[in-house]
């Protein structure tokens, strides 16, 4: 079993990865702060993606598009008038609960009909909103054979059956609100005057700045269909119930790759794949366990009314398996908004078709943060050493805040201090590395392994005879883990370190 949600939050507090945001203040809902190790691993994670995604491929470039943009970007998105989610108010507590996540079954019991609720979003859901029936009816008294309808969400329950069910506030039937649309978007006002004209938004995604330089690309880059541009930067959304930690949060960052292709027919099925593979080989080169991850395919009339296909790469999060990225083949719609919205054309001129055309896209598209929670969470796990507890966390070494870490073997010897001390500046002109001396050996070793530091090297009397170090690799097995490893001398041993991070 992975390790509970409580378990990857403590370890994030305790070891400077994530902090709530404002703490000193009482905390802010849904914003997150990043701490002096969790700056390095987001950075590390962006790193690997850019670099994996943008600068080692040929039929890719880069953008670094505006937060806020033109209002009129988002009318011609449908963000303004449909980036929305269902809302639902308790009328006694006032308190606002996202209407698609309010799950909820209809029970009946000796002719009795009742309702119940689970705000839990998990793979046990049915079997929660069972439990839950079992004890209500227990409680009234009803001995009868119980039978349970599938969850479904808020929005899918009639007006009769609104009315039954409890708000998840104060437990009781018909206080909640019809569903009604809350749109998204954090606005701001741009300008020192501020009035209507002046309204504009906080991007909800970075994905419609890619959009809108598509020309500026087209013209200046030279890319010819098929060809993407990836974008990584922070997004917002105004979101009703954030939670699971940094799962589901108002501020945030997303990677997304517009991949721009010939419109036709059935050439996207395609692409849809190769991205959906690209994408999922991405995410087990830095780690992921692939027992955690899986796909779901969303149903045709689940679709936005222009998009082809959507399939989702979820993840087995310790709340539930959930989405991770969507990968989508959107057609040509957002470029044809934006064209009939600007009066400018969004044409591409393809030079071996001689035909102009406006290209279709697929749309990988993965939230930075949402990702350190599974990388995070993938990395977690405790083991015992010499009857103690131990938090290790097995991050890849591309992702790991800290590379390596350098100890002599004792502190109180000059010239080994010394020539741990020039190696440790050594590889610090390439990687984030530490440098420990205090307390016994097995005492660092463990430090380092519950931050993630995938590799200990050690100067030892030897170093100064032969130039020779010890490295320890975190995940070796249990015999030897406290054990010297390996021998290898400096030049080796900087070659061995730039293989496993940056190779
Ligand atoms: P959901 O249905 O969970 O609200 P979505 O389908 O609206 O998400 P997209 O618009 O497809 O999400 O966003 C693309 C990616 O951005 C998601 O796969 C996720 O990794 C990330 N993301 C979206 N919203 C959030 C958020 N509020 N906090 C953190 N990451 C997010």
């Amino acid at each position: 079993a992975g390790p509970t949600m409580d378990e990857v939050v403590n370890v994030c507090k305790r070891r400077g990865i994530i902090f709530q945001s404002s703490e000193i203040y009482g905390g802010f809902a849904g914003f997150f702060d990043y701490g002096p190790l969790g700056v390095e691993l987001r950075a590390n994670i962006k790193r690997a993606w850019w670099r994996d995604m943008v600068q080692r491929r040929g039929d890719m470039v880069g953008l670094d598009s505006s937060i806020i943009g033109s209002p009129k970007t988002w009318k011609a998105s449908g963000h303004v008038d449909g980036f929305s989610d269902p809302m639902v108010d308790c009328k006694v507590s006032k308190l606002r609960y996202r209407a698609d996540q309010l799950f909820w079954s209809r029970a009946e019991v000796d002719g009795k009909l009742l309702c119940y609720l689970s705000l839990l979003e998990t793979d046990e859901m049915d079997a929660i909103v069972r439990k839950e029936a079992e004890k209500a009816a227990a409680k009234a008294g009803l001995r009868g054979e119980l039978t349970c309808s599938p969850v479904k969400d808020f929005t899918e329950a009639t007006e009769e059956e609104q009315a039954l069910i409890p708000s998840p506030a104060t437990g009781e039937p018909g206080s909640l609100t019809a569903p009604r649309n809350f749109n998204l978007m954090f606005q701001t006002s741009v300008g020192a005057m501020s009035d209507a004209s002046s309204v504009a938004y906080l991007r909800p995604e970075t994905a419609q700045g890619i959009f809108t330089n598509f020309k500026n690309v087209l013209a200046t880059g030279r890319v010819k269909v098929p060809f993407g541009i990836g974008q990584i930067g922070k997004a917002f959304r105004n979101e009703i119930t954030p939670r699971n930690f940094i799962f589901r949060s108002r501020e945030f960052e997303q990677m997304e790759i517009e991949y721009f292709i010939p419109p036709d027919e059935d050439c996207w099925k395609t692409f849809h794949q190769q991205w959906l593979d690209t994408s999922y080989n991405w995410l087990l080169s830095i780690g992921l366990k692939p027992e955690l991850l899986s796909f779901d395919v969303h149903e045709p009339h689940k679709l936005a009314h222009y998009a082809r296909a959507c399939t989702d790469i979820m993840f087995k999060f310790p709340f539930g398996t959930q989405e991770l990225q969507g990968v989508a083949a959107r057609g040509c719609f957002d470029l044809t908004s934006h064209a009939e919205a600007s009066g400018k054309s969004m044409e591409y001129y393809d030079e071996e078709r001689k035909e102009k055309y406006i290209p279709h896209v697929i749309e990988p598209s993965i939230g930075v943060d949402r990702l350190m929670l599974a990388v995070l969470t993938s990395a977690y796990c405790e083991d015992e050493v010499g009857g103690e507890k131990r938090t290790l966390l097995k991050f890849h070494p591309k992702l790991a805040p800290i590379k390596a870490a350098v100890f002599p073997l004792v502190k109180n010897k000059p010239e080994l201090m010394e020539k741990a001390q020039a190696i440790f500046q050594r590889l610090q002109r390439r990687h984030v590395v530490e440098f420990d001396a205090a307390g016994a050996i097995g005492r660092r070793y463990r430090r380092m392994d519950e931050v993630g530091t995938p590799f200990c090297i050690t100067v030892d009397f030897d170093t100064l005879e032969d130039d020779t170090v010890t490295l320890r690799e975190r995940d070796s097995t249990e015999q030897e883990r406290y054990m010297p490893s390996r021998r290898m001398t400096i030049p080796e041993l900087i070659d061995f370190l730039d293989e496993q991070i940056d190779g």
